[in-house]
């Protein structure tokens, strides 16, 4: 039967069962989650195809998840019973023709990883971590609650699985750091919110603090579990594409679990010969926290944690990733690159994708920003498939985008204003304003 367990990033000779509360190995290095590689292959590539098509969308739970369609490679043997799923995954990848044309790169495709059950691509990874730690109550583990640190998101999906699961859930969040729309989702779930006088950075040392003796368990992506939900995001592009691979796919990082994950499926299905190569990862930052960026420039020669500046991309203002080294196993295990963008660019981006209709969020406009800079540089070819990937939906960071249009963001220049358009409730006046705005578009 197929298999998985913990094992030390580094060190591969830590091995521990996935019902154990540990989240460092004995040196205190990363965890990964391993599998039985010997055990899938026992299934041919053409067979794995076809059970995952045969699962797409299915209506038979828990094959409804994108993530649980593929529980195989994800958390194999885990009793079914204690699945936490708001059939996650599974969503739309579309061809952004419009944008594509406008940037020189036909064939680019937009992952909308937002467009799920709260708002943010967190949700897949947390569907896992909350059925894990089902699984490790049904195990005896003395779990009284589960806490995370976060800049908005992963405290928003916690906060739902855990809900959903009737279990206590504890959040950190930097106190006016986070979004209204994200503030409001752990209050409305009922986990324990604190809004801490720090950083997210300092949010994370605490939640580290008082999580220690096992009983309040740890949900950061420092916990491997989450990556292995995290990683179907690759698996779904390829399916999506009908078993093809892009040759670039672009994604914002902040503490950087996602593009390890990301590698973690390309490589798998490499591994199991659903095909001979993986596409080269693209991690987009922005200039204010920008530390993966700074240690791919000096080509890996050094890294150093920094201060986080505030950025509108609130999500990734993080100085001391704690997934950095597995950030760049993926990058040079990919032939990937980093990019960094400015305020002004990320913003202007966003605004950009959102004529053509994609109503992006500003993390998402990281990614964008980065592929212009992409496709000037000639990195990024015309005939090049591309997928950017939608971290969340923009919805939830409509405050910043009103402000986008008002001309009131630090360190932004609007492009595109759209504002509206004041009128008395008089026909003519109305045309009158209407002849004028339709003669500027
Ligand atoms: C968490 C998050 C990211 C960054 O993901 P990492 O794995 O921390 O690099 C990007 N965008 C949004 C919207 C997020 O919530």
């Amino acid at each position: 039967m197929y298999k998985a367990w913990f094992t030390g990033f580094h060190n591969r000779k830590f091995k521990r069962p996935l019902t154990d509360i540990v989240y460092q190995d004995d040196d205190g290095g990363l965890l990964d989650v391993e599998h039985d590689l010997a055990a899938l292959r026992t299934q041919s590539a053409e067979d794995w195809k076809a059970l995952f098509d045969a699962r797409w969308m299915s209506h038979e739970w828990p094959y409804s998840s994108g993530i649980w369609s593929k529980l195989e490679w994800v958390y194999p043997g885990i009793d079914l019973k204690n699945v936490v799923s708001f059939a996650e995954g599974g969503t739309n990848l579309w061809h952004a023709q419009r944008l594509g044309q406008e940037l020189g790169v036909s064939n680019l495709w937009i992952k909308m990883c937002g467009n799920t059950h709260t708002g943010s691509f967190k949700d897949l990874g947390m569907t896992v971590l909350v059925s894990a730690v089902k699984e490790m109550l049904a195990h005896g583990q003395p779990i009284r609650a589960v806490a995370c640190a976060s800049t908005g998101d992963t405290s928003a999906a916690l906060s739902a699985y855990c809900a959903a699961a009737g279990i206590p859930c504890v959040v950190f969040l930097p106190k006016n750091k986070v979004s209204p729309a994200q503030l409001v989702q752990p209050m409305a779930n009922g986990a324990v919110v604190m809004s801490l006088d720090t950083d997210f950075d300092g949010c994370m040392k605490l939640v580290q603090d008082v999580t220690k003796d096992g009983s309040i368990y740890l949900a950061n992506s420092m916990n491997s579990l989450r990556l292995e939900g995290q990683k179907t995001i690759a698996i779904e592009i390829a399916q999506q594409f009908g078993w093809e691979l892009p040759d670039f796919v672009v994604l914002p990082g902040g503490n950087l679990g996602n593009v390890y994950a990301f590698y973690k499926g390309f490589k798998l299905m490499k591994d199991l010969g659903l095909f001979r190569k993986i596409p080269r990862l693209v991690v987009a930052q922005t200039e204010q926290a920008n530390p993966l960026y700074r240690a791919f420039k000096n080509g890996w020669e050094t890294y150093k944690p920094l201060k986080a500046k505030p950025t509108h991309a609130s999500a990734i203002q993080i100085g001391a990733p704690v997934s950095i080294h597995r950030a760049i196993r993926a990058i040079r295990g990919s032939k990937g690159l980093v990019e960094k963008v400015t305020e002004n660019q990320l913003m202007n981006a966003s605004a950009r994708a959102d004529r053509t209709g994609t109503f992006s969020c500003p993390h998402t406009g990281v990614a964008l920003a980065a592929l212009e800079k992409l496709v000037k540089k000639k990195v990024i070819r015309p005939k090049h498939k591309v997928v950017v990937v939608s971290t969340a939906h923009g919805l939830k960071f409509a405050g910043t985008k009103a402000n986008y249009h008002a001309g009131t963001l630090d360190r932004v220049r609007p492009t595109r204003r759209n504002i509206p358009i004041e009128s008395s409730a008089d026909s003519s006046q109305v045309l009158k304003a209407l002849e004028k705005a339709l003669k500027k578009l």
